[in-house]
């Protein structure tokens, strides 16, 4: 990765939580870059070709999984972000999971029980479109979500967010140690680009599908999530389980930015094909007589 990469990535990587503001972060950031649309999707291809390469390494070598969490406001982008970033990705080294309000069976478990079933196996590169995070976001704003969840009630108590995180970083930290690379991004959208978004999706017929009047109803709230994700990355950022704080209201940038983080992360595991020994070396050797013969 080339320095000036790596500088920017350190820009919006959050590896100690501690005194994080969110505020110091700012939605339309392009870290001093300016591209034409053509610049920004060439760059884009060579990190998608980059990435595709390393995951078939990663594939190859099936000791090492990589976990992309994608949380954000509604219309910060995370769809397309996924959509773009892992264009060039073999369909068979990776999987997305997209976590809406959990069902009736899903809340007679503990909040991680569905998520783990879809972690990403050895080899392979898990995307989680929302996560387990949205149990101290959505549920933090919403107190009734919480009253459903058939707690005990005498466990739930003024601090249940701070152990909830307390849980989760113990559990990524779990994860790192099971050769799970844990990467987590929000998609920081300022709440004038998501209007502009929502407009959108009114006016544009193509985009009417995605438009819901719920959406709207929460941006009411907006301070409340910033404030909730800010408490999640100061109690859950470390540097075996970093934050991204991705700005996200221009999307070429949101998408390099993305790209380029999880390259980094797997240039850090060395990845490459498996070496063969000589007893196997031996084998194809053997192989190729036979089918020359
Ligand atoms: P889009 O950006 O396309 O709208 P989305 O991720 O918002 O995609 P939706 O079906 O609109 O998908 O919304 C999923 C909803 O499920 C979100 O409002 C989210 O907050 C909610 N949700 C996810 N996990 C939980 C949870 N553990 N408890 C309660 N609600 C949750
Ligand atoms: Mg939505």
């Amino acid at each position: 990765m080339d320095k000036a990469t790596e500088k920017l990535l350190a820009r919006y990587r959050v590896e100690h939580g501690k005194g994080f503001r969110l505020k110091d972060h700012k939605p339309g950031d392009t870290g001093g870059i300016e591209l034409e649309k053509d610049g920004a999707a060439e760059m884009l291809a060579k990190g998608v070709q980059y990435l595709a390469d390393m995951q078939d390494k990663l594939y190859a070598q099936d000791r090492w999984s990589v976990l992309c969490l994608f949380q954000a406001m509604d219309a910060a982008g995370k769809d397309s972000a996924i959509k773009h970033v892992f264009s060039g990705v073999n369909p068979q080294g990776c999987h997305v999971a997209s976590f809406k309000a959990p069902n009736s069976t899903e809340l007679d478990h503990d909040f991680l029980w569905r998520h783990q079933q879809w972690l990403p196996q050895r080899g392979q590169i898990g995307i989680h479109n929302r996560s387990w995070y949205e149990e101290v976001l959505v549920v933090r704003v919403h107190p009734t979500i919480l009253a459903k969840q058939k707690l005990p009630p005498s466990l739930v108590t003024k601090r249940i967010f701070d152990e909830r995180l307390e849980d989760i970083a113990a559990y990524e930290r779990y994860l790192a140690r099971q050769g799970v690379v844990v990467l987590k991004f929000f998609l920081h959208v300022s709440p004038e680009e998501q209007r502009k978004r929502f407009l959108a999706r009114i006016e544009e017929p193509e985009k009417n599908w995605k438009f819901s009047a719920a959406d709207v109803q929460e941006r009411e709230h907006w301070d409340e999530y910033q404030k909730a994700y800010q408490e999640a990355i100061r109690a859950t950022a470390a540097p075996h389980a970093p934050w991204y704080v991705v700005p996200a209201d221009r999307k070429w940038f949101t998408r390099l930015v993305v790209a380029a983080a999880i390259a980094r992360a797997m240039e850090g595991l060395n990845l490459s094909y498996p070496e063969l020994s000589d007893a196997d070396r031996r084998g194809l050797v053997e192989a190729k007589e036979k089918l020359l013969a």
